[in-house]
This record gives C-alpha cells, structure tokens and sequence, in this order.
C-alpha cells in the first residue's frame, strides 16, 4: 500500500502513521523527522531547513522533493510506504507523482486527516517528543509514565522548537494556504478519503483502520 496522510500541524499525522507503520508493515516517511535529524546532526541541509523551521514557514520544495525521491529509491520502500507530512504543496504533490510514475507505480489512498483549530492548538502546546528515538506524548492526552521521560527509549523529553503557540498558529496559516490545492488535487483524482481526527488516538486509530481495510477488500 502507498499511502499519503494529509492534515493540519496537530491532527496527529506522526501517530497514526507509526500505529500504521506496526499494523501493517509499511514504513513511515515523515520529512519532519528527516529534517529534525539533519537539525540536530548539524548537516548543512539541517541548517538551511531550519532558518524556515524555526519561523514554521516550509522548506523550499525542491530541497523536500529531494528528500524524498532519495528515499522512495530505497528498497525498503518498495512494497510500500505511508507518507507523513509530504506532500504539502501541489508542487510536491504533482512531483511524488511525477517519481512514483517513472517506476510504474502511484499512490493508492490519501488520508486526510480533520480537527478544528482550538483542539489543534491545545494538542501541539502541550506535545513533547523524545530527544532520542522520537516518540510523541502530550502533558495532558498522553502523559509519559515517568515524568519527562521517553516510554520507549527512556530518552529526555523535549518541546518542538515549533510547538510554541506563536509558531503554531503561524504553521496552521501557512498549513491553511498550502494544503487546500494538495486537498483539491487529490480529491480530483479520486482516491481521497477525509478521516475524523477528533477524540481519543484509539478511535482514530479505528477509523483509519476501517479505511485501509475496505480499501484492501477492494472498495472504491
Ligand atoms: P512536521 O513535523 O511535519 O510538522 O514538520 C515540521 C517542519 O518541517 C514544518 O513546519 C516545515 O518547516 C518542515 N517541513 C516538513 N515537511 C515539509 C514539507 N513537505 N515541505 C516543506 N516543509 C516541510
């Protein structure tokens, strides 16, 4: 299955591709987390991509596409994949195509994931990820069983450089302007299908489930 999950800064985006990632077994390609590790590696794409990421403005599209043509080449991603915040520009939408084409294959389904903005705010103010290994909790949705700490890893927990409230409603405007072409491109192509976001991870988690599931048994 390749899979695209679209949605706003917040919706839970990095969660439910990794509940997808173990549930199905396709990996998880989240630009975010690629760009945070050539941050914190302190390679020059992390530099140039946080000049933009510290002010949530996106990365230039090119850089991006690159990014991920790189990738979708690994063999791992093969059989499939689910992508994690890419594509948030028609530009980038129409390249993925653009790349998936040359080897003959195209992306199956696209997620879109919806919550409105106070619960968006709420979520990512209060979000913390784990320095090492990445994993997302929330002070309030989803606290760490030891405070500070990573479940998983036991790695420090952090707060997104862009998860400060000024930054995020920034995100959510340039999300607004940004994702509606990506949205109606889709949606022209006939394979997106709009997911509730709001409420507990679990039922979200239910909902996509259902999605993929009629998907495999074939329904359109
Ligand atoms: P995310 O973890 O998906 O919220 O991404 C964090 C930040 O990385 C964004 O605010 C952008 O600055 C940058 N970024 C991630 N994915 C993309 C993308 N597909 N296009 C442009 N910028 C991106």
């Amino acid at each position: 299955m390749r899979l695209v999950l679209l949605g706003p800064p917040g919706a839970g985006k990095g969660t439910q591709a990794r509940m997808v990632q173990e549930a199905y077994g396709i990996p998880q390609i989240s630009t975010g987390d690629i760009l945070r590790e050539e941050v914190a590696e302190k390679t020059s794409l992390g530099s140039y991509a946080a000049t933009f990421m510290e002010r949530g403005a996106l990365v230039p599209d090119e850089a991006i596409i690159e990014i991920v043509r790189r990738r979708l080449k690994q063999p791992e991603y093969a059989q499939g994949f689910i992508l994690d915040g890419f594509p948030r520009t028609l530009a980038q939408a129409e390249a993925l195509d653009r790349v998936l084409e040359a080897e003959g294959s195209a992306i199956d389904l696209i997620l879109n994931l919806q919550v409105d903005e106070e619960e968006l705010v709420a979520r990512l103010a209060g979000r913390r990820i784990c320095e090492r290994c990445g994993e997302v909790f929330h002070l309030r949705f989803h606290p760490p069983r030891v405070e500070g700490r990573c479940d998983r890893c036991g790695g420090r927990l952090i707060q997104r450089e862009d998860d400060r409230e000024e930054v995020i409603r920034r995100r959510l405007k340039v999300y607004g302007e940004e994702a509606a072409p990506v949205v109606a491109y889709y949606g022209r192509k006939g394979k997106l299908k709009e997911v509730s976001a709001t409420g507990e991870i679990e039922s979200v988690k239910e909902r996509i489930d259902r999605v993929l599931k009629s998907w495999s048994r074939g329904e359109r």
